[in-house]
């Protein structure tokens, strides 16, 4: 298939994964089960009925309230259902069906459940990370970046945040940036490469700064206060994967 039906097609899709990776959000951190039991109102604990867990659809309908206690819905379920349900249209139009497709998109929904629980928790499960690095790395047999750039993805990710972490550490005696992220990394280098890894690494790095100064000059508070490391990885690896290889051979052309 290919043309609009196809990109309808992997939208309704990806609308259906964004529904499960909302289950995952909400449940990795409190430690329960993702597959059972089924969805039910976190108010009032009524289960939900199968025209209540339609992605998007259902929320509009139900106007953002549960049908019996009539407790608000957190709009972060829509929101999660439509920006998975945009990034499998733009991938599959974007890469075309292919192992490529299925490893960005396997990553790419890795990292939305990433950047909504560390916005929220400040955490990144591992539940989610050390599973990803494996299957990054199994992806690169098959499709880019190749099985030695991804492994040198793992090691120079992990490496430099564990590194940054360390010193941190050593310094400052606290927990700081990079200890809960190297797993992240690594995961990404996985399934980006080492080249893409480094991409990652400066557009987060220089995303977190702006948004850093510009809460420091708003007098929203320090660096402390500022969202956590994660979310802004993972808005590098999505800028990584779909510019990177320009910036990298601006960069390198620019030499
Ligand atoms: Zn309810």
């Amino acid at each position: 298939m290919t043309g609009i039906p196809a990109i309808v097609m992997a939208a309704t899709f990806g609308a259906l994964v964004g529904s499960f990776l909302n289950v995952c959000i909400y449940r990795l951190p409190l430690g329960t089960s993702i597959v059972w039991p089924g969805s039910a109102c976190p108010h009032c604990g009524r289960a939900l009925a199968w025209f209540e867990n339609i992605p998007i659809v259902s929320y509009l309908a139900l106007r953002g309230r549960c049908r019996s206690c009539g407790a608000t819905i957190s709009p972060r379920y829509p929101a999660i259902e439509a920006l998975t349900a945009a990034m499998f249209a733009l991938g599959w139009w974007y890469y075309g069906p292919g192992v490529l497709l299925a490893s960005r998109l396997v990553l790419g929904c890795a990292l939305i459940v990433l950047f909504e629980i560390d916005r929220e928790h400040q955490l990144l499960p591992h539940a989610i990370t050390l599973p990803g690095i494996l299957v990054g790395f199994l992806f690169s047999f098959f499709t880019e970046p190749g099985w030695q750039s991804s492994l040198l993805g793992i090691l120079i990710g992990g490496g430099t945040l564990l590194a940054v972490g360390y010193t941190y550490y050593w310094l400052r005696h606290e927990e700081g940036l990079g200890m809960g992220d190297f797993k992240m990394l690594a995961m990404i280098g996985a399934f980006l490469g080492w080249p893409l890894t480094l991409v990652t690494l400066m557009m987060a790095s220089f995303v977190g700064s702006i948004v850093g100064v510009f809460l420091i000059a708003a007098n929203r508070g320090g660096m402390k206060s500022a969202l956590p490391f994660g979310t802004f990885l993972a808005v590098g690896a999505l800028a990584a994967a779909t510019v990177g290889p320009s910036v990298l051979q601006w960069y390198l052309s620019s030499w």
